[in-house]
């Protein structure tokens, strides 16, 4: 076993073809090496006839979308279009990472933050209506957006998240970044709300090293998201312009990995969906593990982006006296950029002992398993933002973990990891 190479929890992978450098080697060649272009135009045709296709109606749907730099510009973007101002406030699903929730303080807008469910650990529908009322009666005014977050991959209850939203005429931003190609009821995550997000970074479903996409329901949106993206320049012979624009467009090098990936894109699902299956099977006897599934309800249909499981309280684990006792002196995951150093090992909102010695088991097995996204509620940087929770997301960060999932993942390796988990539990 001391060969054995470390398996991360979702890292790029391009095709066997390498369809991704034969289109980038095109952007060379042509000289299309700035933000537009053959492939970005090529890559976002590609990613409408995706997000279009719905598995049980004849009928498509006809959404466009626009390639931007990032998932976060997308939501930066899609915050504006839904005329998001300073003072404004934001309804978004706590429990996320952080690029669900920063383009609303980027606005000098205040995210509202709304607690998950715990069938699909994505916003409860319950908590965003009365969070609703309560923001109505509060300061007399409807946050300006909603923004579910497909954790994980996993659907939100998006058929009671749209009724709500109609109910108040206030417009859903999906933040699908991690559920690419998921689907509910047969129809793909970020199509059901005014707009949806979609990450390419480099971990996600699939990547252009870096980059995103902002789903529109008409050409006019999208034409506005493209001004946005573009420094909104208005048409004189030199540059005028009548609002704040970004310089948000995808390059046409990172679309040409882009329209190379959307070639292994339905291999990718089908194989995370394979290793979530495995994980059920293969994790099913073992006591006091409990991977998530999706619900039984025939419409849910998530891409698995990763695997997340939890561990009771009162699994004894490996180790575990030594749990959070060092100060960190890295990211966990070893995550790209600049991390500030701390100087305490431990926060007031973590999970748990036994959670954090089965990281620290795996990762001497050579396996990455890392925490469950922090609920950004419990985050320093938005302590006194207004929450509507049941508690349900802090539990869930205490116990959850997620699991290696990617395409690099094989048969073999579910195995060895659902053997590490067994031998770091305590009997
Ligand atoms: C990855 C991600 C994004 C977008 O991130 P980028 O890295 O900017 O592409 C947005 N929301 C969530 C929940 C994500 O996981």
């Amino acid at each position: 076993m001391s060969e054995r190479k470390t398996i991360y929890l979702c890292l790029a992978h391009m095709s066997e073809e390498g369809w991704e450098q034969k289109y980038v080697k095109e952007a060379f060649d042509t000289n299309w090496v700035v933000p537009m272009g053959p492939n970005v135009n090529a890559f976002e045709q590609s990613l409408a006839d995706f997000v279009n296709h719905n598995d049980n109606a004849n009928d498509n749907l006809d959404r466009k979308v626009v390639c931007l730099s990032a998932g976060t510009a997308a939501v930066h973007l899609a915050l504006i279009a839904c005329g998001v101002k300073a003072g404004d406030e934001v309804l978004v699903q706590s429990y996320t990472f952080c690029a669900s929730s920063h383009p609303i303080t980027y606005l000098g807008a205040k995210p509202v933050f709304v607690g998950s469910e715990k069938d699909t650990w994505n916003m409860d529908p319950v908590l965003l209506e009365k969070a609703i009322l309560d923001r109505k009666a509060k300061t007399g005014k409807y946050p300006k957006a909603i923004v579910p977050v497909a954790l994980y991959g996993m659907p939100y209850q998006i058929d009671k998240i749209m009724a709500i939203a109609e109910k108040y005429g206030i417009p859903v931003i999906e933040d699908a970044a991690e559920g690419m190609g998921s689907r509910f009821n047969g129809q793909v995550l970020g199509t059901f709300g005014k707009y949806g997000v979609l990450s390419f970074n480099g971990n996600k479903m699939i990547t252009t090293s870096g980059g995103g996409a902002l789903i529109c329901r008409t050409p006019e949106d999208a034409n506005e998201i493209m001004w946005y993206a573009t420094q909104a320049r208005d048409a004189y012979p030199y540059y005028q312009h009548t609002a704040i624009g970004y310089n948000y467009r995808m390059s046409n090098v990172c679309a040409g990995i882009g329209r190379g990936q959307m070639k292994v894109l339905d291999a990718h699902i089908a194989h995370h969906k394979h290793v979530q299956a495995l994980y059920e099977e293969l994790l099913k006897d073992v006591p006091g593990v409990h991977i998530h599934k999706q619900p039984a309800d025939p419409r849910y249909d998530a891409n698995f982006w990763l695997c997340a499981a939890t561990l009771d309280p009162e699994v004894r684990i490996q180790g575990q006296e030594n749990a959070y006792k060092e100060v960190i002196k890295t990211a966990v995951g070893g995550a790209a950029g600049v991390i500030h150093q701390v100087d305490s090992a431990t926060t007031d909102c973590q999970p748990n002992e036994n959670v954090e010695a089965l990281r620290v088991f795996m990762l001497g097995k050579k396996i990455e398993a890392r925490p469950t996204w922090k609920p950004m509620h419990k985050q320093p940087v938005y302590a006194g933002a207004p929450v509507y929770t049941n508690g349900i997301e802090e539990e869930l960060f205490k116990v959850g973990f997620c699991l290696p999932a990617g395409p690099y993942v094989s048969d073999d390796d579910v195995r060895y990891i659902v053997e590490s988990i067994k031998e770091a539990i305590e009997r």
